[in-house]
């Protein structure tokens, strides 16, 4: 009876096949590694408990009054402080927005930079959520394939030199450079260097994604592409999700002042600014060594977790397939038989016993149909194992 009221974008929306997924899996005996749900035993209970009290004890106010949109100052400085852990320096508080996770930020960022017809160029696969909110701006979409090493880079600069010659110069590409969702793969520090060439000798935006900037558990951790930013022209984004809690729906995002300030008046619009009493917390967090001290804890935890389910791969699955061996994040992205259509698939699997989520929906044009994202944070070590196991069979079963 509503679809007559309602806007032409609202037909755009589309539900998010992961929630799907895990309403089909509620109260059923089955192991999801459909979602990217932390670890509930990496979130620090306690720390939180004490933080809290004492918000609520020494400063009431700062946690539960209305703020800056921008985010507590106070705050901004431990974001400055956070981020140049990551290497990115240069850079101060106004550089830095306090935003509801890293989702808001990535709203925001297409909301404010993307219009029909623009051309954005994203990996393939790329992360499903970002997919979403930017095909709801309606772009021309270029996608170009994730290597072992992350994106292809030379794949990259003939797509771009094609839709130039089209008379279609791209504005803007988003990339995950670090533990890439869903593919696993980190870019190596010359292809950074090279990709941040590239956008500039094609004046390409660059929206970088470092949800996992700190989940990395092997081999060195290259800088993110800001740290390496020298005209400005990466927009940044991470988040407290996995390395907090993802409850608490913070994230933030750095870049020049001038993008701030257009971010901080589309964010008076959403929700005037991100919650008060989250900053504070998280606040307290980076400030009392909380993250710092979590940091190694959950690589280590998912270190572990990931090796038990390439472990599990290695010995279960056919022999044709080929899958990822992330060095960091919380997936394992695995290519199957072409003849496999995962989201046929998945029926079958959830029946056995087993949630995973299909690769096409990580695909800009839902090609990709042959793949699927497994998770390896949630579920316990025995479970990964015994998961594997009956996919293995379900996948040899439509072999
Ligand atoms: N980007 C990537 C690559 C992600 O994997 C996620 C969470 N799964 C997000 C952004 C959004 O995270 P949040 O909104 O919780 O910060």
């Amino acid at each position: 009876m509503f679809e007559r009221f309602l806007s032409k974008d609202a037909a755009l929306l589309k539900g998010s096949e992961i929630r799907d997924i895990l309403k089909i899996t509620e109260g059923k005996n089955v192991i999801s590694l459909a979602g990217g749900l932390p670890a509930p035993d990496t979130f620090p209970v306690e720390e939180i408990k004490k933080i809290t009290q004492d918000i609520l004890d020494n400063d009431p106010e700062k946690g539960l009054q209305y703020t800056a949109t921008a985010g507590i100052s106070e705050f901004r400085r431990e974001l400055v402080n956070l981020s140049n852990k990551r290497g990115i320096t240069g850079i101060n508080d106004r550089n830095v927005f306090a935003t509801v996770g890293s989702q808001e930020a990535l709203f925001m960022i297409f909301n404010l930079l993307v219009d029909p017809g623009d051309v954005v160029i994203v990996e393939m696969p790329s992360y499903l959520a970002a997919l979403n909110i930017l095909r709801s701006r309606k772009p021309i979409f270029i996608g170009v394939n994730v290597k072992e090493n992350g994106l292809d880079l030379d794949e990259l600069e003939t797509k771009i030199k094609k839709s130039i010659s089209e008379g279609k110069k791209p504005k803007l590409l988003y990339v995950i450079p670090t533990a890439q969702n869903p593919a696993g793969t980190t870019m190596n520090l010359s292809d950074r260097k090279r990709l941040l060439e590239i956008a500039e000798n094609y004046d390409i935006l660059v929206v970088e994604d470092d949800a996992y900037g700190f989940l990395v558990f092997d081999g060195d951790n290259p800088p993110p592409l800001k740290a390496l930013d020298k005209s400005g022209r990466v927009i940044y984004t991470s988040t407290f999700s996995k390395i907090l809690a993802p409850g608490f729906r913070l994230g933030w995002i750095v870049a020049n002042e001038e993008f701030i300030k257009n971010v901080e008046m589309y964010k008076q619009n959403v929700d005037l600014h991100t919650p008060s009493f989250t900053q504070m917390i998280a606040m307290e967090a980076i400030k009392r060594g909380v993250i710092e001290r979590q940091i190694p804890k959950i690589r280590q935890i998912y270190r572990h977790k990931r090796d038990v389910m390439l472990d599990a791969i290695n010995k279960y699955f056919p022999k044709d397939a080929r899958w990822s061996k992330p060095v960091g994040g919380m997936f394992v992205f695995a290519w199957l038989d072409k003849k496999i259509d995962t989201t046929k698939m998945l029926e079958e699997a959830v029946k056995r016993g087993v949630a995973y989520v299909p690769g096409a929906s990580f695909y800009y044009d839902y090609s990709g149909r042959n793949t699927m994202r497994l998770n390896f944070s949630y579920p316990t070590e025995s479970d990964l194992e015994k998961a594997i196991q009956i996919l293995s069979s379900v996948i040899k079963s439509f072999s």
